[in-house]
């Protein structure tokens, strides 16, 4: 019988949106750099009207190329303080500017959870920001999955982009949510 590996990010990811977002492009950046730079300055404002006690000439932002799986991400070094959100320019260039700066927010959001708590979530500190910052707790993805590894019990869904481990021996896991045994299904194509 072989030991059994908690799959524990299922709790994080429950509830999924699809950011099928076709708002059509207006005169919006067409470089790194300028993406960029409307980034943090939209940030600036955001902060200045919410978080007044962030430090957000500190934050450390980048686009990348390579980013694919999520939007956007906000790393935290508690050594030093530092906080790095990182986007992805693939997020952009298929959705907009619209629902990317709704990404920024959204990052945003946690790095002030950094700066307030040393930790950030999607839980209640998250939440009460959502409304004001017009942003959502799940809309972050922007590829869609391959595969899903589904849960038995909780019906807790993880996207999978790559034939992992998981993918290939499911019953190797379980569900980090409820113990329960896991499955895969092929993602449906569009
Ligand atoms: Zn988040
Ligand atoms: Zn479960």
């Amino acid at each position: 019988m072989s030991r059994q590996t908690t799959l524990s990010d299922v709790a994080a990811q429950r509830t999924l949106t699809e950011c099928a977002d076709t708002t059509k492009r207006d005169n919006t950046p067409t470089t790194e750099r300028a993406l960029l730079d409307r980034t943090k300055a939209h940030a600036a404002d955001v902060a200045a009207e919410h978080f007044p006690d962030l430090p957000i000439e500190a934050i450390a932002w980048e686009v990348s190329h390579r980013r694919q799986r999520s939007a956007g991400a906000t790393k935290y070094d508690p050594s030093n303080g530092e906080i790095t959100i990182s986007l992805a320019w693939d997020a952009y260039d298929s959705q907009g500017w619209e629902q990317f700066s709704s990404t920024v927010r959204h990052e945003l959001i946690h790095a002030w959870q950094f700066h307030e708590f040393g930790e950030a979530d999607h839980g209640r500190t998250f939440d009460r920001w959502t409304d004001a910052l017009d942003t959502t707790q799940y809309c972050k993805r922007f590829k869609t999955p391959t595969w899903w590894i589904v849960c038995e019990d909780c019906d807790g869904q993880l996207p999978r982009y790559r034939r992992s481990k998981v993918v290939k021996q499911p019953e190797n896991y379980s569900c980090g949510n409820c113990g329960g045994s896991l499955r895969i299904e092929e993602a449906a194509s569009e």
